[in-house]
């Protein structure tokens, strides 16, 4: 087991003939007065590509004898450096022992000046590797991780930013503890600590120093919660995050100690992750991308390995923020904005984004391409398969997201692009189903033509913090779905009542919305081929949506029957006939299906006046 270690917090002190600075800033005069306080020393050797750095490189020789005698009275080893660039950062593989046993360990630990910079938005050309929950699952997985995160390294020849989840199922655990000792009184993190253990003892990692001081923290706040009886959002956020600061530690070290890779562990709000205080959502601040790049401008130089943890930032108070369940995709997008990448990767458990949810249609397959657009849909509308609100800052930077498989890495994958980059002649290019929707019908009683009516009945649902998805109108009527549990009964009857005066509104529980990522061009197509398959399984379309953005039709369906209609619209659009896939049958049948469909009782269609 290596010894006491932390690859972020460790304070190490070096000098070399040439090296006027480490990273804190000091100069070899200080230098020589911090080693005779420091714990331990690391000394850097010179470091050959593929090579540990052996006897014959060791450059203590370079040293000057007083240091050299401090270092040895310091317990210090060895020191090397290579010099790239005069401005480039040195990378460092050093030495170290505290025990009389030398210990190999590698990492950046020092900067000769600042890294150089490029214009904002261009500062490295690095890929960012999002590697999601079951991908760091245990030990085994990290190493596999580890495996890809070599394979990056010498595709890219740079070292990749990597961005973690919380191992397997940590996060809800988290939870799973804080309501233990919110409603049972009852303190115990067992099945957090017990994994964290398990995969530092799998990998010879040291366990006390490594996950023990936050472990102790997380006790100490379950305690808290226990006594004070009170688990606001704000302090479930707080234990939340050590899931991902458990799994960039571990991981770190994993890279550091048995891959010889100069990785560090950071917590994204030390990278300049800030979010407003909307605790368990919280929405990432504008100044965010400036902070990120300034940091690693600052601190990560292109001869570190920076571990970052998904999912928390915090907010200008200092509190622990999260950015919602799924939210270490939108982590990985925003450093890839922030930073320029070349492309964000997002590492799963499935070959990609697949033409549905894999769980309620296992035939489903991957799309090998589609558009940031297209993706945010998909997400938005129920694809638990990315954050919905991920692609934004991909989208607005124009990076590329790749979903990749880490138990499958040879599948190809999907590629995210912009819109014109994407391959665009398929009429339907996936499904989702987000079930447990609500149905608003708001039938107006005033005069057909009375103006402000959809003003007033907005305004009330915005006063109320209740955000709608899908919309159809008529002149005198108009549908919506709210979220599921948007709307408890005291809250429908107060929107009732404050819009009886213009409108008699009627609650439906129990909905879905399945959502056909399309392209909407091809609409009356689509729609006659969808309503022919639905109507031929009996099912009732209760309101159609052909939004504004040109890549969804919603459909609107009980929720019993929403498994029977997304596998039958699967097999309609992806399985069904040669055709189905180039999309170019439409015909009579399922345009009078359509038609009829349509115009059955009950159905909303949106825009029809
Ligand atoms: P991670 O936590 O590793 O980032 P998630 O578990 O959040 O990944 O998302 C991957 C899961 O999303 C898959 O295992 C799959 O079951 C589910 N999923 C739902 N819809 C889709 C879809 N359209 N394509 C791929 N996976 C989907
Ligand atoms: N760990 C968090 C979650 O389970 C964030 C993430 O995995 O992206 O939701
Ligand atoms: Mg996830």
């Amino acid at each position: 087991m290596h010894s006491a270690l932390q690859p972020a917090a460790q304070p190490c002190f070096i000098l070399a003939p040439g090296l006027t600075s480490n990273r804190n800033g000091l100069t070899r005069a200080s230098c020589a007065h911090e080693l005779r306080r420091a714990p331990c020393v690391w000394l850097a050797r010179r470091r050959f590509p593929r090579q540990t750095a052996g006897p014959q490189h060791d450059a203590s020789c370079l040293v000057p004898s007083f240091h050299r005698q401090e270092l040895h009275r310091q317990r210090v080893v060895a020191l090397s450096r290579r010099r790239t660039k005069r401005t480039a950062p040195l990378d460092i593989v050093a030495e170290r022992s505290d025990s009389g046993n030398a210990q190999a360990v590698s990492g950046t630990q020092f900067q000769q000046e600042a890294t150089p910079t490029g214009a904002p938005g261009k500062v490295y050309d690095r890929v960012v590797c999002k590697f999601g929950g079951s991908s760091v699952a245990d030990a085994e997985r990290m190493r596999e991780v580890a495996r890809l995160v070599r394979r990056q390294i010498e595709l890219s020849r740079q070292y990749p930013v990597v961005v973690l989840s919380a191992m397997g199922s940590t996060t809800n655990d988290l939870i799973a503890a804080g309501d233990a000792a919110l409603y049972e009184g009852i303190v115990d993190s067992t099945v957090v600590r017990n994994r964290a253990y398990a995969v530092c003892d799998a990998l010879g990692l040291d366990r006390e120093a490594l996950v023990d001081p936050l472990l102790m923290q997380l006790d100490q706040l379950l305690m808290g919660v226990k006594f004070i009886r009170e688990l606001s959002p704000r302090t479930r956020d707080y234990l939340v995050s050590f899931g991902e600061r458990l799994s960039v530690r571990i991981f770190a070290a994993h890279l550091l100690y048995n891959e010889g890779l100069p990785a560090r562990a950071f917590d994204a709000f030390d990278v300049g992750f800030r979010t407003d205080s909307n605790f368990q959502n919280a929405e990432i601040l504008e100044e965010t991308y400036d902070l990120i790049r300034s940091f690693f401008e600052r601190v990560v130089s292109n001869q570190t390995l920076a571990v970052i943890t998904g999912f928390i930032a915090k907010d200008n108070e200092g509190h622990v923020t999260t950015l919602g369940r799924g939210g270490s995709d939108l982590t990985a997008t925003t450093l890839g904005a922030a930073l320029g990448a070349t492309e964000v990767q997002v590492w799963k458990d499935v070959d990609g984004i697949m033409t549905t949810d894999p769980r309620l249609v296992p035939n489903a397959i991957p799309v090998a391409e589609m558009s940031f657009e297209e993706a945010a849909e998909l997400a938005y509308f129920g694809a638990k398969v990315l954050h919905p609100v991920a692609m934004q800052p991909a989208l607005r930077f124009n990076i590329p997201v790749r979903v990749k498989n880490s138990y499958n890495p040879e599948a190809p994958g999907t590629v995210i692009l912009r819109r014109e980059s994407a391959t665009m002649d398929r009429p339907v290019t996936a499904l989702s189903v987000k079930r447990g929707v609500q149905l608003v019908d708001i039938v107006s009683t005033r005069m057909v033509g009375a103006y402000g009516f959809l003003a007033r009945v907005f305004a009330c649902f915005a006063t109320h913090q209740l955000s709608v998805d899908v919309i159809a109108t008529s002149e005198v009527s108009l549908s919506l779905t709210l979220d599921a549990n948007a709307c408890d009964m005291t809250r429908q009857q107060r929107i009732i009542k404050e819009l009886q005066q213009i409108a008699q509104v009627s609650f439906s529980s129990g909905r879905a919305i399945i959502s056909i990522i399309s392209n909407v061009r091809r609409s009356s197509e689509i729609l006659a081929r969808a309503m022919k398959v639905l109507h031929e399984q009996n099912i009732e379309v209760q309101m159609i949506s052909q939004g504004a953005s040109k890549f969804n039709i919603s459909l609107v369906v009980h929720n019993d029957e929403a498994i029977t209609a997304v596998r039958a619209l699967h097999d309609e659009f992806f399985h069904c006939s040669p055709s189905a896939s180039n999309g170019t049958s439409t015909s009579a049948t399922a345009a009078a299906a359509a038609a009829a469909a349509a115009n059955a009782d009950g159905v909303r269609v949106a825009g029809a006046a």
